[in-house]
């Protein structure tokens, strides 16, 4: 675990102890960018060493990565299986797309067909809502497979597998090795403590681009 974190730090997936102005506009002092875990093969191959250990895997019989987020971690997990369960497939979904308040992940048929009467567990980046999570188990139920877990990285919201109304629900970087809640909290800027503090902020999220970058 400990190299994993380094990894993250070092590589831009992990900021903590800081002072950020987040996607949502609140202020926090702590953040984690997916992305920048499927754009490091080191990290990737760190991630996917922890995941393939949990217990989540059981008898599944298909990974899913969602487009444009996790494909390329859910298919590094899926060729390390390949030594004991051969027949294991990994189906890429579409990006998300938001209609209204609910996330929808939808399947092209090749995929779906795939999904028909299988066993599934699904791997996401970051679930600070449940949104994203229950878009992808939607769409996999709808092509007929049976989610009988998912994975996430960071956990960030807390989300339990009775709240997605799947059997398993594991996080690779268990919050409390990185601050806890305490460390996780938001506040809109008139309520941030760091600002009330005098400190200045050090990242915000980049309007054109979606990512944060320094202030300075
Ligand atoms: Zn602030």
């Amino acid at each position: 675990m400990e190299r994993l974190l380094r990894l993250c730090r070092e590589n831009g997936a992990l900021i903590l102890d800081s002072h950020i102005c987040l996607r949502s506009g609140r202020h926090g002092s702590a953040f984690f960018d997916g992305r920048a875990v499927m754009a490091t093969p080191a990290l990737l191959e760190a991630a996917s060493m922890r995941i393939i250990g949990l217990d989540v895997f059981g008898q599944a019989e298909v990974i899913v990565g969602r487009g444009n987020a996790t494909v390329e971690l859910a298919t590094l997990v899926a060729q390390r299986h390949l030594d004991f369960m051969p027949s294991r497939l990994m189906i890429r979904s579409q990006p998300r797309r938001k209609q209204g308040e609910r996330v929808v992940v939808s399947f092209e048929p090749f995929h779906a067909a795939k999904l028909r009467g299988q066993r599934v567990v699904f791997v996401e980046d970051v679930a600070t809502t449940s949104t994203t999570c229950e878009g992808v188990i939607r769409g996999i139920r709808r092509c007929g497979g049976e989610v009988t877990g998912g994975i996430v990285i960071l956990n960030r919201g807390e989300i339990t597998a009775e709240q997605l109304g799947i059997p398993e629900f594991e996080s690779v970087i268990p919050l409390a090795e990185i601050g806890g809640e305490e460390q996780w909290q938001s506040w809109t800027s008139d309520k941030c403590p760091l600002c009330a503090a005098g400190q200045p902020l050090e990242w915000v999220v980049d309007d054109q681009r979606g990512f944060l970058v320094p202030t300075k």
